[in-house]
């Protein structure tokens, strides 16, 4: 089955709304591949969403950092899947390690408890069910590497998804290992591979062959201009999601990575 190559653009918690609008520019002037090869979704700071959304290129699409685990309500300084959906920002990116590791968002809890607040697999089923698409991150850290627990690791956090949801139509699943997030460490191309690879197989035994065919695996960490076009020619990598480098020019280059 053919999965369409997808890159996400990881702003974090970057720029001011001259920079975006900066960035929006250059991507709006790029040479691109068409929208029937490419899905591209760029995800800037939740303020500056409606500005990127607004002028940004319209097959361009864009994604929040985050969403609340429930309806929205008292809880203060949190965004609701609601209010993503009111402002038609179709994608929202979950359990992204930065997330995970600074404010503890953990696989799944049992509970709205001090320790374990947050839990990104009913965060993944709840954004879905009010209708929004996906970008579940998962990896491993260098100890969990070294130690040999990286698949443990991955389908772990792979599992807390999937025993929440039933349709991985609007899931994009972004294997990043979280040694090589900003550190300019990228993974091979057979590292990536070895892991996606895994990962498929691990949806296939778990969820089902179709689904472990049709879901997009795409890798991140410290992917760049320079090393994008080799772990796009792996079989399992369908894609990137994209942190620094979607900040500068070669994240066109990025886009272009499968063509
Ligand atoms: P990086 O970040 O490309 O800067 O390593 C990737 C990510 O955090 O999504």
């Amino acid at each position: 089955m053919a999965r369409k190559f997808f890159v996400g653009g990881n702003w974090k918690c970057n720029g001011t709304s001259e920079e975006v609008k900066k960035i929006v520019s250059i991507l709006n002037d790029g040479k691109v591949a068409s929208a029937d090869v490419v899905d591209v979704v760029v995800s800037p700071p939740f303020v500056f969403l409606p500005l990127v959304k607004s002028s940004l290129r319209p097959e361009f699409h864009v994604a929040a950092q985050n969403c609340w685990v429930k309806k929205g309500g008292a809880y203060t300084g949190e965004i609701s899947a609601e209010m993503l959906v009111n402002l038609d920002i179709p994608w929202v990116i979950l359990g992204h390690s930065e997330r995970r590791q600074l404010l503890s968002e953990s696989n799944e809890a049992s509970c709205l408890c001090a320790k374990r607040l947050y839990f990104v697999g009913d965060k993944v089923a709840y954004a879905l069910s009010k209708g929004l698409k996906v970008i579940a991150c998962v990896g491993e850290t260098l100890e969990q590497r070294e130690s040999g627990a990286t698949m443990d690791v991955v389908a772990a956090q792979t599992k807390a998804i999937a025993e929440r949801i039933s349709d991985w139509t609007n899931v994009v699943v972004a294997y990043e290992p979280v040694w090589a997030i900003g550190t300019g460490k990228v993974a091979t191309p057979a590292q990536a591979q070895e892991v996606h690879s895994e990962l498929r197989k691990w949806l296939q035994t778990n969820v089902s062959a179709d689904v472990a065919a049709s879901t997009r695996i795409i890798y991140g960490g410290s992917v760049s201009g320079a090393n994008c076009k080799e772990l796009a020619a792996q079989p399992d990598v369908d894609g990137f999601l994209v942190g620094g480098a979607s900040l500068k020019p070669e994240f066109v280059d990025i886009i272009n990575a499968a063509t």
